[in-house]
């Protein structure tokens, strides 16, 4: 099982990014899975209902696509995650910083998505202006951004998160229980997991992944009181 120090100490943002990101660079699995992934979140946050104030990214890493669809319908933003660096690597694309990711062909094809891939440019400028904050937090504590309390959030985005930092179904449960507490009553819990693998390896590292089955999540959904 890969500890959350080691994700503190090994995992890099860029490799990551280069690795599952790229869209052009990165294997073809890869980038089936993330455009597979978009058109999941396009789907899911043009509901009806899926609309409010605030938002929480549990586990952003160093990533935006999870956002690109949401920022649409949540004016603020707050991406959380445990390492410095993928929080460093964030801000980096937040502020338009020499060396950011370019997330550009990953905007164009949701911006495709909902009809105008020419709005590219404008959604980026929108996400830039709706992410408020980016934060440190730990999903296995009780209270996952500790001291810091955050204004209860209309959604909570866990993604390809939990599976990596929870060593069995148990801990699963209750990592998804910890982050509960960031929402609202009534509101939503939109997450993507993978099912049924045990690891991911990018840059000559490997990182543990909690194997499930569909119906475990479910199930562990539902006992987390959702
Ligand atoms: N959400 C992104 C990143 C997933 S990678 C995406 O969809 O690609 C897994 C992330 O989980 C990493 O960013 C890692 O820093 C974070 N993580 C690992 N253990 C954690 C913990 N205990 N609490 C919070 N985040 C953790």
């Amino acid at each position: 099982f890969t500890e959350a120090e080691f994700y503190q100490q090994n995992f890099d943002p860029q490799e990551y990014l280069k690795e599952f990101y790229s869209m052009s660079n990165c294997w073809e699995g890869a980038s089936a899975f993330m455009m597979q992934n978009l058109r999941i979140l396009h789907k899911i946050f043009s509901l009806d209902g899926l609309r409010g104030d605030i938002l929480i990214d549990v586990s952003c890493g160093p990533t935006i696509y999870q956002l690109l669809s949401a920022c649409e319908h949540f004016q603020e933003i707050i991406a959380l995650d445990y390492t410095d660096r993928n929080c460093r690597e964030l801000e980096k694309w937040l502020k338009n910083e020499a060396g950011a990711f370019n997330w550009e062909p990953v905007v164009k094809y949701i911006c495709e998505l909902e009809g105008d891939r020419e709005k590219w440019a404008e959604k980026q400028e929108k996400l830039r202006k709706n992410v408020k904050q980016v934060l440190k937090c730990d999903v296995t504590k009780a209270n996952p951004t500790g001291r810091m309390s955050l204004p209860p959030a209309d959604c909570i985005v866990p993604t390809l998160c939990l599976e990596g930092a929870c060593k069995d179904l148990a801990t699963f449960c209750s990592a998804l229980r910890n982050i509960s507490t960031l929402l609202k009553p009534g509101g939503h819990l939109v997450m993507l997991t993978a099912l049924g693998d045990s690891y991911y390896t990018f840059n000559k590292q490997t990182f543990s992944c909690l194997c499930l089955q569909n119906h475990e999540v479910e199930e562990a959904v539902v006992a987390a009181g959702f």
